[in-house]
């Protein structure tokens, strides 16, 4: 993949300002690896650590045996872990005004949902487990910079 391209969805304000953030609210949405540089390994991992230490980015799992695991913002609440598997959860960077990242900030799932009315919104295939398969071929470095931050 080109690491130049990364996909950028549209806002829809009115519809998610009417909705108030119910996604947001109910579970933080997952960031793949382009969302820190990859495939620009040393990208990543900088960028990585760097996440991690400001406690707002935490590390989850879908299956730890099979070593699938994700990044995503944390859950209120709950910041300041590495890794942290809450099911539910509203999202860190939620504000009463919306979320406090730019959009090209935020995790691509977040970035790829097409808001609908009726709350219809489209995830576009992002789940937890297909983005956590994204994160599989860099599992070496995702558990490098969580170990390096929780030793600093
Ligand atoms: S994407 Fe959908 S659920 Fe999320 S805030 Fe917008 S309308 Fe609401
Ligand atoms: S990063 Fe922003 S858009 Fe994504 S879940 Fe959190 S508050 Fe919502």
């Amino acid at each position: 993949m080109n690491s130049n391209i990364k996909p950028i969805g549209v806002e829809n304000l009115a519809i998610c300002k009417s909705c108030g953030g119910k996604c947001c609210k109910t579970y933080p949405g997952p960031a793949t690896p382009e969302d820190f540089g990859a495939p620009d390994i040393e990208k990543l991992r900088t960028n990585l650590i760097e996440a991690l230490s400001t406690g707002m980015w935490t590390i989850d799992w879908i299956n730890q045996d099979e070593g699938l695991y994700f990044v995503r913002p944390a859950v209120k609440g709950f910041e300041g872990s590495v890794f942290d598997h809450n099911y539910l959860g509203e999202c860190t960077f939620l504000t009463p005004h919306g979320c406090e990242l730019e959009f090209e900030k935020r995790p691509e799932s977040c970035r790829m949902l097409v808001p609908k009315v009726d709350e219809r919104c489209d995830p576009q295939g992002y789940t937890r487990q297909t983005v956590a398969r994204r994160w599989k071929e860099y599992y070496d470095i995702l558990m490098d910079a969580a170990i390096e931050v929780e030793e600093n």
